[in-house]
């Protein structure tokens, strides 16, 4: 059994969601993970956050118009009267909750329940356009198996004995359909596995069934060894270990939830990237095997803070770190890069949430300097601990940029450079340059 994700593009219109079918119906057992279609979340997202603002007039008002839209893709999916109905009666349900909803206090769980929507009815539609067409599919509720623990993370015994029960309805049909992105929490409430999670529904479940193969669908052919945005002539990456697509999907390559390797490392299931536009195209292939080469990537993640601690007493002490770490600790707040100096120690972070509590808190430590507007640059290639030169052609690329930060060692996967954003484009095609020149 294969699982197949796909992302909000590849079912943002009647025409995408009918391009599926061929992609889809291929007579084998498969478990169809699907996004909202695009934009919807989003505009979820700005009603609930008029909602909370006290602004339920304005919420009301666009929560009317993606009902709207939704009436008009309904009618453009499905040509029969009888499930051209069912389409509108789904849409109307959930529509007239959202509306209730709004009588309601503002709270968490209402935000969760309101972007909870896109899931449900994108999967009903192609449930519903599936049988239309005569096609067999089964419509498993991921309410009924996906779960996170009190810490947020996937509950995988839950999980695992739920999606079962539920896969034992399975008679003929081949085609699985779920929701990704919506969970439960341990309250039993409706929550989400976070901004972009659909990915990461598809690879849990993926590892509680112990599927053959994870593919994940969007509308570009695997992963880029640069930034397409930024950088001329990249290529696809064709094979990746799950290490060096964990490195690239948290720095920056917004085609893979960062999260989302976890499950199919644990299991050692193949996780297969896809373009729905050229399916013919192998993309991206992540499995545990992949060879080592020199240099396989270059991606920046934006939007980060760094903080420098110094203080004399540091020297020859011990006990420091414990303390700077605790800061973080204490208001949950990920660190992601650090070096240190024998008085001083530079930490990154890319939530800005508690800055001022834990710049307060380390201040009673030593001197505390921040900066903002940082990027990382990561670069994903074999940094093993016995190799030689690849530090001084990635340097030699940056000779022109201030590198304010490296870390070298820490990942036999990559190494991390931290510069200032507006040295990024300049650092990315240099980088691009340098470590792939063109064939
Ligand atoms: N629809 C959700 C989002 O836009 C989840 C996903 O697409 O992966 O974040
Ligand atoms: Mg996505």
């Amino acid at each position: 059994m294969k699982i197949y994700k796909f992302g909000g593009t590849s079912v943002g219109s009647p025409e995408r969601f009918r391009a599926l079918i061929p992609l889809i119906n291929d007579g084998k057992l498969k478990v169809v993970v699907l996004s909202a279609m695009a934009g919807t979340t989003n505009t979820l997202v700005e009603i609930s956050e008029l909602f909370s603002a006290g602004k339920r007039d304005e919420a009301a008002t666009m929560t009317r118009q993606l009902r709207e839209r939704y009436h008009q893709v309904a009618d453009e999916l499905l040509s029969s009267a009888t499930w051209g109905e069912r389409a509108h009666d789904l849409i109307d349900e959930h529509f007239d909750y959202i509306t209730t909803l709004f009588s309601r206090e503002f709270s968490r769980h209402n935000e969760k329940r309101i972007v909870a929507r896109g899931e449900l009815i994108s999967t009903a539609l192609l449930h519903f356009l599936l049988s239309e067409a005569g096609i067999p599919s089964l419509l498993v509720p991921a309410l009924n198996f996906m779960r996170i623990d009190k810490d947020g993370e996937p509950d995988y015994f839950y999980i695992r004995e739920n999606i079962k029960r539920e896969m034992a309805a399975v008679q003929d049909e081949k085609i699985i359909i779920t929701q990704g992105f919506i969970c439960r929490n341990v309250f039993g409430e409706t929550d989400n596995l976070r901004r972009g999670g659909s990915d990461y529904s598809a690879t849990i479940i993926g590892a509680a069934l112990g599927a053959q193969e994870i593919q994940i669908w969007t509308d570009i052919s695997g992963l880029h060894n640069n930034d397409p945005r930024f950088v001329e002539n990249t290529r696809v990456i064709r094979n990746l270990s799950y290490g060096e697509a964990a490195e690239l999907a948290y720095f920056g390559a917004k085609i893979l939830h960062p999260s989302s390797i976890n499950p199919a490392r644990l299991k050692n299931i193949p996780v297969r990237l896809k373009n729905t536009l050229e399916p013919s195209d192998e993309g991206t292939l992540i499995t545990s095997t992949s060879a080592y080469e020199d240099y396989k990537a270059v991606a920046a993640k934006d939007g980060i803070i760094v903080l420098r601690i110094h203080s004399d007493r540091m020297l020859m002490a011990y006990g420091f770190m414990r303390r700077i770490f605790e800061a973080f600790e204490a208001f949950k707040t990920p660190i992601d890069m650090i070096t240190t100096s024998e008085v001083s120690v530079s930490l990154t972070i890319d939530d800005p949430t508690y800055l001022d509590d834990i710049v307060r808190t380390l201040s009673s430590i030593g001197n505390v300097e921040v900066d903002r507007d940082q990027s990382i640059i990561c670069v994903v290639g074999d940094f093993r601990p016995d190799r030689v030169g690849s530090a001084p052609e990635i340097f030699e690329a940056l000779n022109e940029i201030p590198v304010k930060m490296i870390s070298y060692g820490g990942s036999e996967n990559s190494v991390s450079i931290l510069i200032n954003t507006s040295d990024k484009i300049v650092a990315l095609k240099s980088l691009s340059n340098k470590l792939f020149p063109e064939e």
